[in-house]
């Protein structure tokens, strides 16, 4: 079976999804680097609760997890995701997980809608509520070539609460939930959206931050 396997290896090299050496599929460099710690940062007045400095390595494993479906690499954005809401929890434990929703091409390229699933999975492990509260309401350009002050335009008023959520819940504790946090813009965007319609934001929580972000 060694013969087999090492065949099939010469055939299909495989490669670390986070810095693309020839191996694993994630590589033991790469994997400590993945090491979830907390780190808080603030947007506005909101505190954002994060897990991973966000780092070219980090970009591939989101990448991997997001735009591949990897399944280790999904695990990993879960497990940072998990010590994230695990620093909100402790000072708000009754909240439910809003995640951020993704356009619609997005996710029919993905195949799934990646923060939402993300939220059901990490929430059935922390045995906390999802609401899916938000869409998308106009076509949002893609962020990464924007920079602060057009990223904020970009996504002026771009959220809103699904029509059928629309007067129920209001007043319920949430905590914003997404992979990354860069300039705030998306997540500021969604507490705008979220305040607005009655909901009481407590926090945020992402997977990354890119600790150097300014306001
Ligand atoms: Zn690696």
């Amino acid at each position: 079976m060694q013969l087999i396997s090492d065949l099939k290896y010469l055939l299909f090299p495989t490669r670390c999804f986070g810095c693309r050496a020839l191996g694993y599929s994630i590589c033991s460099i790469c994997r400590k680097l993945w090491n979830p710690h907390l780190y808080l940062s603030s947007i506005v007045n909101l505190a954002v609760y994060s897990a991973i400095p966000y780092s070219p390595i980090a970009k591939n494993i989101l990448l991997a997890a997001k735009e591949q479906g990897i399944k280790s690499a999904d695990e990993l954005v879960r497990s940072a995701m998990r010590t994230s809401l695990q620093g909100v929890f402790q000072i708000y434990p009754h909240c439910a997980l809003v995640p951020i929703p993704s356009g619609a091409a997005s996710n029919r390229r993905r195949g799934r809608d990646f923060i939402n699933e993300m939220a059901f999975s990490v929430a059935k492990d922390m045995g906390v509520a999802v609401l899916p509260l938000l869409e998308q309401q106009r076509v949002v350009r893609d962020q990464s070539k924007l920079n602060i002050s057009n990223r904020r335009e970009n996504l002026a008023m771009a959220l809103s609460i699904k029509p059928q959520f629309r007067g129920n819940y209001s007043s319920e504790s949430v905590v914003i939930l997404d992979d990354l946090v860069t300039t705030g813009a998306t997540i500021n965007e969604a507490n705008r959206a979220l305040t607005k319609a009655g909901f009481k934001v407590q926090a945020a929580a992402t997977a990354c931050v890119a600790l150097l972000r300014r306001e």
